[in-house]
Formats: structure tokens, sequence, C-alpha cells
């Protein structure tokens, strides 16, 4: 079963993407968390992201696209994944698409955690006291809501059209919200 997750900087994406691969046993593939890593290794992958990530840019799909990939051809994601953090432009969900379609798979389940941004603002400027990310600064966060606004919202648009997106509203407790995840999944 692949399980997309959609919303915004702050909207939980991680939290409810966690639980439920934890509950159905099938791995998360985290974008953020691979560069993330990449950064910290100081690869030339990590050493190229940066720069953008830092700002609360897109990292390009130049580098994102092959992380993509390497992450969907391994086995543990063969039957199934959770993708938390991508597709976050255009050419990410082509890619997605494709590569399921080739496989004779396909998005079983597409959530949006629906947030509105007086609350996500809220929760980044909490999480960068808490966990000091080096794109929590004030700055960044503001870039990371536009462009989310600017280039992935389109995708939620295209999406909700293809008639399989659920929208969860992402206001309550950790364990309410994941509740209504259950529910709409259906397991
Ligand atoms: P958030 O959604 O809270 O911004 P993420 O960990 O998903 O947290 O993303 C943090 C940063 O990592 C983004 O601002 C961007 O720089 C980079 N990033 C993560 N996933 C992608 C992606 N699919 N495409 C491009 N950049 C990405």
């Amino acid at each position: 079963m692949f399980i997309l997750i959609l919303g915004a900087p702050g909207s939980g994406k991680g939290t409810q993407g966690k639980i439920l691969a934890e509950r159905l046993g099938i791995p998360k593939i985290t974008t953020g968390d691979l560069i993330r890593a990449a950064m910290q290794a100081r690869t030339p992958l990590g050493r190229e992201a940066k720069a953008h990530y830092d700002k609360g840019e897109l990292v390009p799909d130049t580098v994102v696209l092959g992380l993509i990939k390497d992450e969907l051809s391994k086995p543990e994601a063969k039957d199934g994944a959770i993708f938390d953090g991508f597709p976050r432009t255009a050419a990410q969900a082509e890619l997605v698409d494709k590569t399921l379609a080739e496989r004779g798979q396909r998005l079983n389940h597409i959530l949006l955690l629906d947030v509105d941004e007086e609350e996500l603002v809220r929760r980044l400027h909490h999480r960068a006291k808490v966990e000091g990310r080096s794109d929590d600064t004030p700055e960044a966060i503001k870039t990371r809501l536009q462009v989310y606004q600017r280039d992935t919202a389109p995708l939620v648009a295209h999406y909700a059209q293809r008639g399989n997106m659920r929208r969860v509203p992402g206001i309550g407790t950790v364990e309410q919200i994941a509740e209504e995840i259950k529910r709409i999944i259906g397991r």
C-alpha cells in the first residue's frame, strides 16, 4: 500500500507518517530526513542541498529526483511505503506516478493534513526553540510557507482533481488525528 501525506511545513506530516508506518509495518520515506542526513555527512549532495535548505527554499530537482528514485527502488519499498515531504514539485509527482505505474502500482491513499497558516507559524516557531533545525529561522520559515503555496499547493489541486485525495483536519491532538487517518484508510 502506498500512502502520500501532503501538507504545509508544520502540518504534522512527519508525526502522523511515523504513527502510520509503525501501525502498517511499511517504511516511511522522508525526503527532508534524507537531505538532512546528506548534509550532516557532508556528501556532495548534502553540500549542494545546504544552501537551498538553510534558506527554506526547495532543494533542486536535479538532487531530489535521484534521491526519490533510489528510495523507491529499495526492496523494503517494493510493496508499500509512506511518502512524507514529497512530491513537492510537478517533476517529482511525475516521477512517483511513473515509477509506481511501471510496477503496476499506484498511490492508494492521498491525505492532506489541513492546518491554517496562523497555527503553522505558531508550531514552526515553537519547534525552532525545541529542535533548532537550521531552516527554522524566522526568515526561512517565512520562505518555506511561501514556497509551499507557490510550488506545492498546485500539486494539491492536481491530486484533489484526481479524486482520491482526502482532507484531514490537522488540528486536534496527535491521537485524534491518527484516529481520523485510521478511519479513512480503514486499517
Ligand atoms: P517542512 O515540511 O517542515 O519544511 P521537511 O523536512 O519536509 O520539513 O523539509 C525541509 C526542507 O528540506 C525543505 O524546505 C527543502 O529545502 C528540503 N526538502 C525536503 N523535501 C524536499 C523535496 N521533496 N524537494 C525539494 N526539497 C525538499
